[in-house]
């Protein structure tokens, strides 16, 4: 994908597009948004990242490379042009080359194969795993994945983190604010066994301590190892056998 084809943000439509499904139904993607203006389609991804217009990420291209491969498998005709917009509105024009959006569907497809043949054969997903701060950034399952939890750094959760570590305390102060108290030892908080507390957790049944739990998707408060759970964020008990959305 190359940068180039101008895009003036005067869109006649925007919308929000459902999920793409490729003809095969192995592929699926939902572009941020698709707009057109006078009959050129475009589709756009947005990011919260700050991205040099001469760097930009390979991933980010891709990605809309394959959203670009999707809208024409579902549609038939490919997007005339590829947008990432930023935070501040600035917007990055790519320009979508159809060969090069059919070689990486292709080597996408390729990879999926090859996963799952190696998955079917009794391969253990640990090792198969590739986490990565870009593959990972908006993983459900990153609670459920000692993959992730092994390889993750702090920076790879700058907005919202996950930590894994043993509870120390379950506890409500008076208020019936619930927090919980754990020794983290792995994820993106300090990896160095401090301890960190989650507060903003649904009253429930009191977890025991020394569990093993994961709080994924909290967000870092401004007093250091203080982190608040809201309705996006997840809590998984490992020690347990079991995984608990506690907020
Ligand atoms: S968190 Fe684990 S399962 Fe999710 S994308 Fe990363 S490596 Fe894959």
């Amino acid at each position: 994908m190359q940068k180039g084809l101008p895009t003036d943000g005067k869109a006649t439509s925007a919308r929000i597009e459902a999920w793409l499904k490729s003809a095969d139904g192995k592929v699926v993607g939902r572009p941020d948004r698709v707009e057109t203006t006078e009959g050129r389609t475009t589709v756009v991804d947005l990011k919260t990242s700050s991205i040099e217009p001469d760097d930009v990420p390979a991933a980010y291209q891709q990605q809309l490379q394959l959203y670009s491969w999707l809208w024409h498998e579902v549609w038939g005709e490919w997007p005339h042009g590829a947008v990432i917009e930023l935070l501040d509105g600035t917007r990055l024009p790519l320009t979508v080359i159809p060969a090069e959006c059919e070689t990486l569907a292709g080597e996408a497809l390729v990879a999926l194969d090859s996963f799952n043949e190696l998955a079917e054969s009794g391969a253990d997903f640990t090792t198969l795993a590739t986490p990565g701060i870009e593959q990972c950034r908006y993983c459900l399952f990153k609670g459920s994945c000692p993959a992730f939890l092994s390889a993750a750094e702090p920076e790879w959760g700058p907005y919202r983190s996950t930590i894994g570590g043993r509870l120390l305390e379950d506890s409500s102060n008076d208020d019936g604010d619930r927090c919980l108290t754990i020794a983290a030892e792995r994820g993106t908080a300090s990896n160095d066994g401090g301890v960190v507390r989650v507060r903003g957790i649904l009253d429930g049944p009191l977890l025991p301590s020394d569990s093993f739990v994961v709080a994924d998707r909290v967000i870092p408060e401004v007093a250091l190892h203080d982190y608040r759970a809201d309705p996006d964020s997840l809590i998984w008990i490992w020690d347990k056998g079991m995984e608990a959305r506690l907020v």
